[in-house]
């Protein structure tokens, strides 16, 4: 089968001829439909080769937001069919930790202990023909979502309303939400304010393109991300400080910014990869405001995300690629001229 691997560290990645994958016991196989391109791979193969860890084994297949048909099941496994269209979970914990019990396999307490990783993040993921995925906990059904459209809230969706629900109980009528970066997370990540709550929601992003991009899908307001933001924000709502702050890009200036925006029981909560530091106590930030750094979601959290999308309150942007024009996804990534999501359809 052709799979799109990252193969050398620095070196972009290669479509290339590799076995079909077989399922072991209580594995199940997919013909994968559809692979979304995250900037999170984008980071890994941005890393230098002395950073760059055992932890993701080279050569390894791309991909860890899935969606496919079950075509073919390991011995025991009884929970799905051949034939069923699935979405795939990607934060693949032991499933009976504490955090695992509560269906938050994202926070599993031993998936470093016991080597398990997210496919597409230490072992082969799903931009590929088949890709296994080790149990069918990881599957929950499709149905009549459409694979192709759909398959980036597994990531692109989950992690947004992950950390937007962590802030919910604040954004009551009269605050404010603001959302930096409105790439793949960050342009569903202003749609979920607005379908749950009476937040104003305002976009930030250094892209005119984006900023257009913000107002399609429903942001209040949406202005360049600068140190000028602020009196943009303050012009808008009236006040210098918002409720919440969502940062899908995380670097030193928009974290400054962020602590700019914050005031007394702000929350600021730090999605995006990039490095920074932020002053945190008593004399550095308003009273009660906060500092979070969600990582992706649980699998309830993926149930409901997904039934968000059928009630078509929350949607994604994709441009779709063909396997063999996978490479041209991650450029285009690279670049910043994609509109919402790549999704890589095998
Ligand atoms: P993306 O490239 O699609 O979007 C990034 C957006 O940020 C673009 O629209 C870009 O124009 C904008 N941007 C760049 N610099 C900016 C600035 N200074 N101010 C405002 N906007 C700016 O990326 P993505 O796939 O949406 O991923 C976003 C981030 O989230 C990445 O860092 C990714 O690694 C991270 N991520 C984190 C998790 C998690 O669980 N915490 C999960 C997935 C992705
Ligand atoms: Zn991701
Ligand atoms: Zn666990």
């Amino acid at each position: 089968m052709k799979a799109l691997q990252y193969v050398t560290v620095g070196q972009p990645p290669e479509v290339r001829e590799v076995p079909t994958p077989e399922p072991g016991p209580g594995q199940v196989r997919l013909k994968v439909t559809a692979a979304g391109a995250c900037h999170s791979d984008e980071f890994l193969m941005s890393l230098p080769e002395e950073v760059y860890t055992a932890a993701y084994p080279l050569p390894m297949t791309l991909g860890h937001e899935g969606a496919g048909i079950v075509d073919k099941v390991g011995e025991g496994v009884t929970e799905v069919a051949v034939g069923d269209a699935v979405a795939v979970y990607g934060p693949w914990g032991c499933g009976r930790c504490y955090p695992c019990s509560q269906g938050k396999e994202n926070y599993c307490e031993r998936a470093a202990e016991l080597g398990i990783t997210p496919p597409g993040l230490g072992h082969d993921g799903s931009m590929a023909e088949y890709m296994i995925v080790d149990n069918p906990r990881f599957l929950v059904p499709l149905g009549d979502l459409d694979a192709v459209k759909n398959v980036a809230l597994t990531d692109a969706g989950l992690t947004p309303y992950h950390a937007i629900k962590g802030s919910l109980d604040k954004l009551v009528a009269g605050s404010t939400a603001v959302v930096i970066g409105t790439g793949g997370l960050g342009h569903v990540a202003i749609q979920i304010p607005r379908a749950l709550t009476p937040a104003t929601v305002i976009a930030l992003d250094v892209s005119d393109a984006k900023l257009q991009l913000a107002k399609d899908v429903g942001a209040h307001h949406a202005f360049a991300s600068n140190p000028e933001a602020a009196d943009r924000i303050r012009e808008a709502t009236g006040s210098a400080t918002v409720t919440a702050v969502f940062d899908f890009v995380n670097i030193q200036p928009t974290v400054d910014l962020g602590s700019a925006l914050s005031g007394v029981e702000t929350d600021l909560v730090l999605v995006g990869v990039g490095g920074n530091t932020a002053q945190v106590g008593m004399m550095a930030r308003p009273y009660d405001a906060t500092i979070r750094s969600p990582y992706w979601g649980s699998r309830p959290e993926l149930m409901e995300v997904l039934n968000l999308a059928r009630t078509g309150l929350v949607g994604v942007e994709t441009e779709t690629f063909s396997l063999d024009d996978a490479p041209e996804a991650y450029r285009r990534l690279h670049e910043g001229s994609l509109r919402g999501r790549a999704v890589v359809t095998p």
